[in-house]
């Protein structure tokens, strides 16, 4: 073997997209590359030895925000112990502010951006000669339809027990300048023909669950409507074997037409994230976010009243001219808009992305180290973010997971975010924890909360015991089949 191509998932359940990609488009080499991939937390040492023992000459890492420490340590034992590996190194965590990473340091190439054509041409040199001299290699992005599609390397294990990540598009037409997505030109669409027929392959094979990491799904609605089609007919065709599909959508962008095609979904099929991030029109600017947020508001009604999705909507606390009350008012009116999980995040300043224009200004003090956090900034200082990261951490527990259907309506009462916030104030200051909380525990703590509020004993414990009964609210119901929500947790 001479080619092994890794990272380090987050978890087992996700099937990285990015080494199949590769994989499929080595060309000659493809018969002398392997893929192994390694979860996060595993043993460094033991890491390296696995990926020795395939002899291989060249070693390829993904690398992202959520594996690049363990990574970095990984690459320096590879290095120790068997310093003739060229180690090349890809992913968007290297692809911006490249020559400052103690893991660039370590390794042999880099392939920053696109990897498709750039990293077997690499390889190629590397074992081919002539020995490529820079370290540092742009990665060249081709036609988008000369890129092969990956989908055929799911193996029948992937497709039982992992998360499928596929993608009709790449890149994102807007620049909101905390993302990424925000440093490509366009988004460029794949062939949807060959997509499509990719995809009935997938689920030939059984696949049941896809997740879309489109950036925007509803850019281009024909498109959108043939995609959604193509999982429609598969519901009609198989409804005691339904398949399963997760988006992301911008949510000001809902016509009619989609809105007819997604009403026709059944329960338990369709998930949209949703990206609102702030509802705060100064700090929309400020980071050059284009949303019109009375359509995005009426959006989200629509959904949660008129369609069986299942709506999972960020927002993010920590952006340059957000306070503490203008995000609490946001996170209030989304809440009233009834999702069924709201995912409150904390800015990341991601590498290379344009949100460092506003560091003097706003005062954005991040934590030097992955995933680089908002720590501080003008408008919220440390120990007030901590707070925000500690209600962050207790409504994924207390909300998101939704364990707590009854209860938390009445713990949030006509003011969610204080509310919910004086909680969490409460529940570290009892417990000392934001990890490790275990579930009688959290019980047993919320009913104690609600009798300081003024609750009596014994209502609150038979609240919380029609919760901790099992017996959840319909609309807190998780309509998937059990299989489906055992995969939609990963
Ligand atoms: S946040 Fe969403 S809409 Fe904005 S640039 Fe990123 S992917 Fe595009």
């Amino acid at each position: 073997m001479s080619i092994l191509l890794t990272t380090l998932n987050a978890r087992y359940t996700h099937a990285s997209l990015g080494l199949r990609y590769l994989l499929a488009n080595m060309g000659a080499l493809q018969e002398q590359t392997h893929l192994q991939e390694f979860v996060i937390g595993a043993k460094a040492t033991e890491i390296v030895e696995r990926i020795l023992s395939y002899s291989p000459k060249i070693v390829g890492f993904g690398i992202y925000i959520w594996n690049v420490e363990e990574t970095t340590k990984v690459v320096a034992m590879l290095k120790r112990v068997a310093p003739h590996v060229a180690v090349v190194l890809g992913g968007p965590e290297v692809s911006h502010e490249t020559n400052e990473q103690e893991i660039v340091k370590l390794a042999d190439h880099v392939v920053t951006g696109w990897g498709e054509v750039t990293f077997p041409k690499l390889c190629g040199e590397i074992l081919h000669g002539p020995k490529p001299l820079m370290k540092v290699h742009a990665g060249v992005q081709p036609p988008i339809n000369d890129i092969k599609l990956p989908y055929s390397l799911y193996s029948d294990d992937d497709i039982k027990n992992r998360t499928l990540y596929v993608e009709a598009s790449r890149g994102c037409p807007f620049k909101c300048e905390f993302c990424l997505s925000a440093l490509d030109k366009t988004a460029w669409p794949f062939a949807l023909d060959n997509f499509l027929a990719e995809m009935e392959s997938l689920y030939q094979r059984g696949a049941r669950l896809f997740k879309f990491v489109d950036r925007t799904f509803n850019l281009n609605i024909k498109t959108s409507l043939k995609i959604m089609q193509f999982f429609l007919d598969k519901l009609e065709a198989n409804p005691d074997d339904p398949v399963y599909a997760h988006f992301e959508l911008v949510p000001d962008h809902l016509p009619d037409a989609l809105k007819e095609g997604i009403s026709k979904f059944p329960p338990g099929a369709l998930q949209f994230e949703i990206g609102i991030q702030s509802f705060n029109p100064a700090v929309q600017t400020l980071v050059s976010r284009r949303q019109d947020n009375q359509k995005a508001a009426d959006n989200i009604r629509w959904l949660t009243t008129q369609s069986h999705a299942h709506m999972h909507v960020d927002l993010i606390a920590g952006l340059p001219g957000e306070t503490v009350e203008s995000f609490a008012e946001g996170f209030n009116k989304l809440w009233a808009l009834e999702p069924h999980e709201i995912q409150f995040g904390i800015l990341k300043r991601l590498r290379g992305t344009p949100i460092i224009r506003h560091t003097q200004e706003f005062g954005m003090v991040y934590d030097p180290y992955a995933p680089y956090t908002i720590l501080a900034n003008r408008d919220i200082d440390f120990a007030t973010m901590q707070r925000l990261v500690r209600f962050a951490r207790y409504w994924d527990l207390v909300a998101n997971s939704g364990r707590f259907g009854h209860t938390l309506p009445v713990l949030l009462g006509d003011a969610p975010f204080q509310r919910f916030m004086a909680f969490a104030d409460w529940l570290y200051a009892n417990t000392d924890a934001t990890h490790r909380i275990a579930l009688e525990r959290l019980v047993a703590m919320v009913a104690r909360y609600l009798q300081t509020q003024g609750m009596d004993k014994a209502d609150a414990e038979a609240l919380l015991a029609s919760d901790y009964a099992g017996a959840k609210p319909k609309a807190m119901e998780t309509p998937a089949p059990k299989r489906q929500a055992r995969r939609l947790a990963a």
